[in-house]
């Protein structure tokens, strides 16, 4: 078929787990393409500070690690190509995917490694202080604020793990929830409601986030039923209301859960597709950190490597 080229090892998605599924892969002279992606480099190239990643004793900035992470995985022999994947069939063997509406690879296996997005409120005023008080990763950004107020919204289980972290380091944490209840587990909001210096604050949108141009110094909220706005003091602001795994290409060739994560069998990176591994948060909505990823990153090769040994035995 014209325009179609085939390839060992293909690995979709830039980010950590990409990267070092591309690592291990090329150190196993599986020659690994990799397709960056429309962001090449993740959801840590919108970051800034990154503390809590091993091997940088003074931390480092998100897009600084990512660029080591691409350079680590080229010099070994990976070849990373800018590109999009906009459908695939794992109907058959060897599996399809086309790029960029385009060019059709056939690959022996497949890594997917295409990760999730943080949903955001949608205001500009979010937009314009992300990364400079504005954050969608407590774990991540949460230290900064260490003694100071925030400000988190959300009511899910992710809002409620992350308010109860951020109590611990901060002075003060308000917790803004649409409704006048909860979304998540039970004993979340027991732990929730039994921080002392975490005030929930119910039936409440958020207006607008305030600053002096650089920072962020407050939140504007407006209770539902009354309209009654209020502004909190806070240097930070946390959105935690869920992510979207990147599955969309994926849905109906592979399976999903119920939220469009991959489903993987538990303690390995394989899924419901034989020959296609899946690794990062796109298979991952719990834990969602860099180097949780890129330990998944190297599972999804070593499993790759195993499979693609045992098919060339079989052949
Ligand atoms: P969820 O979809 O469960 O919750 C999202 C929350 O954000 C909901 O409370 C929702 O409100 C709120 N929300 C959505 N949009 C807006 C908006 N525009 N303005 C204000 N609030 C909004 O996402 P999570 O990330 O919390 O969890 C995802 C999945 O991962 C769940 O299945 C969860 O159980 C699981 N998880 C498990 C953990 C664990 O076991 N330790 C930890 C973290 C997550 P509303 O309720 O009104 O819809």
């Amino acid at each position: 078929m014209e325009n179609t080229e085939h390839i060992h090892c293909l690995i979709i998605g830039s980010g950590p787990a990409g990267y070092t599924a591309a690592i291990y892969a090329a150190r196993a002279d599986l020659k690994p393409v990799m397709i960056t992606g429309m962001q090449p480099g993740g959801q840590l190239t919108t970051t800034t500070e990154v503390e809590n990643y091993p091997g940088y004793p003074e931390g480092t900035q998100g897009p600084e690690m990512m660029e080591d992470f691409r350079k680590q995985a080229e010099r070994l022999g990976t070849e990373i190509r800018f590109g999009y994947v906009t459908a695939v069939d794992f109907s058959a063997k060897p599996h399809k995917v086309t790029v960029d509406e385009t060019k059709t690879i056939t690959a022996d296996a497949i890594i997917i490694a295409t990760g999730a997005s943080a949903k955001w409120l949608g205001l500009p005023s979010e937009e314009k202080y992300n990364g400079f008080g504005v954050s969608a990763c407590a774990v991540c950004d949460g230290f900064f604020f260490k003694g100071q107020d925030v400000a988190i919204v959300g009511a899910g289980d992710t809002a409620a793990e992350e308010a109860t972290y951020l109590a611990k380091l901060c002075n003060k944490v308000y917790m803004i929830v649409r409704r006048d209840e909860f979304r998540a587990s039970k004993a979340m909001v027991h732990r929730v409601l039994n921080t002392p210096n975490i005030e929930i604050i119910y039936n409440s949108e958020t207006k607008e986030i305030m600053g002096d141009g650089q920072t962020v110094n407050g939140v504007k909220i407006a209770n539902k039923l009354t309209q009654e706005e209020r502004i909190l003091a806070v240097t930070g602001f946390f959105v935690a209301i869920g992510h979207t795994p990147n599955t969309s290409v994926f849905k109906g060739s592979i399976n999903l859960d119920e939220s469009g994560y991959i489903l993987t069998t538990p303690g390995t990176t394989k899924t419901s597709v034989e020959g296609v591994f899946a690794a990062g948060d796109v298979q991952d909505k719990i834990y969602r950190q860099a180097v949780t990823s890129a330990g998944s990153g190297c599972m999804a090769a070593l499993d790759a490597e195993r499979y693609l040994a045992a098919a060339h035995d079989i052949a």
